[in-house]
């Protein structure tokens, strides 16, 4: 057959599929998540690299511990009260907290202490004694997965619970950390990460439903063992931010600008095999890290 024929031949079944066939072949979007790409990158672009991209595997799976636990538990907590229709109190949470830890043991995730252990039973009791009645009843739905395609890459994210309050969306995130210390420049740069993870969850959330979430909340689960009455325990515990805010609206929109020049970033590390030291870190996710060892900014702190 001619190249000549073999060309009209390729343009008709061309026409016919409704598509240009062409020899480049299309780049395949990568998936982001603000968690475990953003976030992360934003802390350490080197630890980032080595882990995420070289591959290597956290030595000491117990650092993913505490934070994972407190996720499962909860999530099973609100799983208990589809089925069963009833909440979790404190005296459930010995029992519940037993099978999530034996699943996560399976795969070989342990606590580093029976202290860090009997630091989050008891944190978990505290979540159910002030806030679980009332709490769990209005979870429409844990563990949300949302997922966008952008231009150049897809963002996808996991919302831990969504929450309906008064008819309205509440999209909610547990962390098993304290509040930090806005007074502190790694502090408030610490909640400015946290922030902007809440804002691609508005985002995301927007895309998929038409509309913002009324607001976002962080819930900083240590706070609930810190302060005397609920009051005090809840005001450092939850971080919120209000969607129904035009400025909040504004600043979301330049933030999904924003992450896709991280995305740039990250995907200019992976050619060049560059992973930059952070300008601004704290000791102690440091001496978490596999690779302080020779990592000039440890050593420099
Ligand atoms: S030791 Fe600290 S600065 Fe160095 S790679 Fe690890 S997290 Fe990054």
């Amino acid at each position: 057959m001619r190249a000549q024929e073999i060309a009209e031949r390729l343009e008709r079944f061309s026409k016919r599929i409704g598509k240009k066939l062409s020899g480049k072949k299309e780049k395949i979007k990568e998936r982001y998540t603000i968690t475990g790409d953003i976030i992360s990158y934003s802390m350490c672009p080197r630890q980032y690299g080595l882990y995420r991209f070289y591959g290597f595997a956290p030595s000491n799976p117990t650092q993913e511990w505490y934070g994972s636990v407190i996720h499962r538990f909860l999530k099973r907590a609100h799983t208990v009260y589809r089925v069963d229709k009833r909440v979790i109190g404190e005296d459930d949470v010995e029992e519940l907290f037993r099978k999530v830890e034996s699943a996560m043991e399976a795969e070989g995730v342990r606590p580093s202490s029976p202290q860090v252990r009997e630091r989050v039973i008891a944190l978990l009791k505290e979540f159910c004694r002030l806030l679980a009645g009332d709490f769990i009843p209005k979870i429409e739905e844990a563990e949300l997965r949302l997922i966008k395609e952008l231009p150049h890459f897809i963002l996808y994210g996991i919302v831990d619970a969504l929450k309906v309050e008064g008819g309205e969306f509440e999209i909610w995130d547990y962390k098993g950390m304290e509040r930090p210390e806005p007074s502190t420049p790694l502090g408030r740069k610490k909640i400015e990460i946290y922030t902007k993870q809440m804002f691609v969850y508005g985002y995301l959330f927007k895309e998929r439903n038409g509309c913002y979430p009324r607001r976002a909340v962080l819930l900083f689960m240590n706070e609930l063992l810190k302060g005397e009455s609920l009051k005090e325990k809840l005001s450092r515990a939850v971080y919120e931010i209000d969607f129904t805010d035009e400025k909040t609206v504004k600043e979301v929109e330049g933030f999904i600008r924003e992450f896709s020049e991280i995305v740039r970033e990250i995907e200019k590390s992976k050619e060049s095999g560059r992973w930059e030291l952070p300008s601004q870190i704290d000791k102690k996710t440091c001496l978490a890290c596999d690779f302080r060892f020779d990592c000039p900014k440890f050593l420099s702190l």
